[in-house]
């Protein structure tokens, strides 16, 4: 089985290399240069453009920032057209429903077979192979993708019909913005009530207070070795790319009436990190704005 792989970066590369790992015939593709390089240097077969990856690949797989990003790989670089004629296409990007909807639309009207297949774990879950995928679409084409996903996460869930992965992806990703948010207010807190950050996960951890941004992300470097507040909150989720998902759902929520005001101000905050130059740290810098390192001048939404 020959499957292409577009888009290399924090999430996808490690995907694509337990393909690889798992003796998948893999070829990827990302517009940056220093990406490709990092695949290289990691064991894969890379590709000049989208559409060479692609070439008679039975699966295409974008990982990609937004649903623009995915439209321009499959149809405007062509990597749907040089796909085998019954290539099944796998988006694991965090797009709207709608765009899956319209992709899945475009991808079927040529006889290719079209999955949502959005994830959560983090980039700790996509290294270690424990993501959680939620796919939308027909059964018969979760079954042919199943033993793909097995090899790069521990939970598999059919959410629906194409877009309910995503749709589920979107309101996982609020509760985890606002759990960050809150557990950075009370990392802060705890700090200057002289509480050290392992004290404050032992107890929370367990307690009532628990999340997995607590335990998998705490925003103060120390206590969790794979947290990005180790990292001086390089790599990891960008706060851009949250920003991202909290629009998608602030515009679900407007269409479907529902009051999102905690989701609103997270979503501002995060402005203000990228008004401040941030956009590309790790989302739980979202700190920086409690420990008064970042400043919160800029604002839109
Ligand atoms: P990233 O920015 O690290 O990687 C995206 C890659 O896509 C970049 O290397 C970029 O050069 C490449 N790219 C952009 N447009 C392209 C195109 N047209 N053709 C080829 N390559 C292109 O992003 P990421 O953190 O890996 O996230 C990818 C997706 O997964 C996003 O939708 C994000 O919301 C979602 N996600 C991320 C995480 C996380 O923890 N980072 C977790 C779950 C879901």
């Amino acid at each position: 089985m020959k499957i292409c792989w577009i888009g290399l970066g924090n999430m996808g590369l490690p995907m694509a290399t337990h393909l690889h790992t798992a003796g998948h015939d893999v070829v990827g593709f990302d517009l940056s240069a220093d990406a490709r390089d990092a695949a290289t240097a990691a064991g894969l077969r890379t590709a000049h453009s989208a559409a060479e990856a692609a070439e008679n690949a039975d699966v295409v797989v974008t990982m990609l920032p937004k649903g623009e990003h995915v439209k321009a790989a499959l149809f405007e670089a062509e990597a749907l057209r040089a796909s085998a004629v019954d290539a099944l296409v796998l988006d694991c990007s965090t797009i709207s429903a709608e765009q899956a909807r319209e992709i899945a639309d475009a991808v079927t009207a040529t006889g290719r077979r079209f999955l949502d297949a959005p994830v959560s774990g983090g980039t700790a879950g996509a290294q270690n192979g424990t993501l959680t995928f939620m796919v939308g679409g027909e059964s018969a084409d979760l079954d042919a993708a199943r033993p793909l996903l097995e090899t790069m996460g521990a939970r598999i869930f059919h959410a629906g019909a194409v877009g309910a992965g995503q749709s589920a992806k979107m309101v996982n990703n609020m509760m985890l913005a606002m759990n960050m948010q809150s557990t950075c207010e009370a990392a802060v807190l705890a700090q200057r009530l002289g509480i050290t950050p392992q004290t404050v996960i032992d107890i929370a951890g367990v307690s009532t207070g628990d999340s997995w941004a607590l335990r998998n992300y705490y925003p103060v470097a120390g206590p969790v070795d794979a947290a990005p507040s180790n990292r001086n909150f390089t790599g990891g989720f960008s706060v851009a790319l949250m920003r991202k998902d909290l629009d998608l759902a602030l515009d679900a929520a407007a269409a479907h009436g529902v009051d999102t005001v905690a989701t609103a101000e997270v979503a501002r905050r995060l402005d203000n990190l990228v008004a401040d130059g941030r956009g590309s740290l790790d989302f739980s810098s979202l700190i920086h704005l409690i420990d008064g390192t970042a400043s919160s001048a800029g604002s839109t939404r």
